[in-house]
């Protein structure tokens, strides 16, 4: 029997309907090949769905990822929702996905890809391979905040005012369930998983550090250590090659990813993953937004968003074969010269001579050539 997948396609805003569209055609395509059936639904989130519905997610497109078994997502927002009131705007679709769909783990694979030639800002990167894991549904971006007035005073005298308070607010088994995500990536790749986190000043971090600890003897194989973020940021500059997989809070992984995207090139290359529990439907989007100042140009990179294609078969789907077969395609394109104009300058070594500079199409119509 042909194995069958019912996926939820949300293209979204900006050069969402581009880059998502490029995914659709490459899972599409590879499915041919692979002998699985991809049966792909459209919906609106985001400014679109304000257009149509008034809202940033509506319902329907909520339940039908809820019934899915995976939601391939473009981008959302841009400048003609920027007035909107913070509730109501395009960006809270991603957030009401997230939550609604229970995904509690992000994964942001940032690799350094040779075929690029060094793409990096850093001058000596070396191999960049490592994967940021990061708690979605937690911490401060979820927990008690609020305004007051303060008739309190400074040492000096002068009046508090206005007093505003964010809580950072994790729970065992929150913890719990995320740093098994980790051990479990680290088993499966290099084995060695870091823990970053401000351990010397939030109690929220003395809490992962223990259970962190307490789970170190049942992943006996994995060599386990902490990093403060500071610190870690510090590193993933200085010796990026060094890491594996990194474990860590909502707030601290925003931040990380974001820095760890950087160092591998841009933003137009990395993917990302968002799961839940075993067996529930995931989110798949690239990291970048929707780029109002490229759209319907023809000119974004779709490769992060068709890596995306490639977590979603290969963590999500088990269609490992198939994953590996976009991947080496993408290599194989980039080896060959095809850049999108994000990627086409980089560095005085660059030969250009070897570079051809593509739409969005073209890069996409090379990808699907090179499927093997
Ligand atoms: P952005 O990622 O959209 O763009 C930042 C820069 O990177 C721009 O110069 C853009 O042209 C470039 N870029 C991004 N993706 C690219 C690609 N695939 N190919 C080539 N170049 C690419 O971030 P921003 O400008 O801060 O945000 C624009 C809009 O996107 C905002 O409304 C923001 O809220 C939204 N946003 C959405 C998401 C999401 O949907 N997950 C994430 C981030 C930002």
């Amino acid at each position: 029997m042909t194995r069958s997948y019912n996926i939820v396609s949300i293209p979204g805003d900006g050069i969402g309907p581009e880059t998502n569209g490029a995914a659709v055609r490459v899972l599409e395509a590879v499915a041919a090949k692979y002998g699985f059936e991809p049966r792909i639904t459209e919906y609106k989130a985001g400014g679109s769905a304000i257009d149509a519905y008034g809202i940033p997610l509506p319902g329907e497109t909520l339940q039908a990822a809820l019934d899915s078994d995976a939601v391939l997502l473009g981008a959302v927002g841009g400048p003609r929702w920027d007035m909107i009131e913070a509730e109501r705007r395009p960006e809270q679709a991603i957030l009401g996905l997230r939550q609604g769909m229970h995904l509690y783990a992000n994964l942001r694979p940032a690799t350094l890809m040779k075929e690029l030639g060094n793409v990096s800002p850093l001058k000596d990167p070396g191999k960049i391979d490592l994967l940021i894991v990061r708690e979605l549904t937690g911490g401060i971006y979820f927990g008690k905040q609020g305004l007051y007035k303060s008739t309190e005073k400074l040492f000096d005298g002068t009046r508090k005012g206005t007093v505003a308070f964010d809580t950072e607010t994790y729970s065992e088994a929150e913890i719990e369930r995320i740093l098994r995500r980790g051990f479990e990536f680290a088993g499966k790749r290099r084995k060695k998983l870091t823990v970053v986190d401000k351990a010397n000043v939030l109690a929220t971090s003395r809490l992962w550090r223990k259970i962190a600890k307490d789970l170190a003897e049942e992943y006996k194989d994995i060599e386990l250590d902490f990093l403060y973020v500071d610190n870690c940021s510090m590193q993933l500059v200085s010796r990026p090659a060094s890491f594996d997989v990194i474990v860590t809070s909502n707030m601290f992984g925003d931040i990380l990813s974001d820095l760890a995207g950087q160092i591998t090139g841009s933003v137009g290359l990395l993917p990302s993953a968002s799961l839940g529990n075993p067996g529930m439907p995931g989110l798949f989007e690239p990291i970048h937004g929707s780029a109002p100042d490229i759209a319907g140009q023809n000119k974004a990179n779709p490769i992060a968003s068709i890596l995306s294609v490639q977590l979603m078969l290969k963590l999500h789907l088990g269609e490992k074969d198939a994953a590996d077969s976009i991947l080496e395609a993408v290599r194989k394109t980039l080896a060959d010269g095809a850049r999108t104009p994000d990627i086409a300058v980089h560095g005085d070594e660059e030969d250009k001579s070897s570079i051809t500079l593509v739409t969005t199409e073209e890069m996409t119509d090379r990808i699907v050539a090179n499927l093997e």
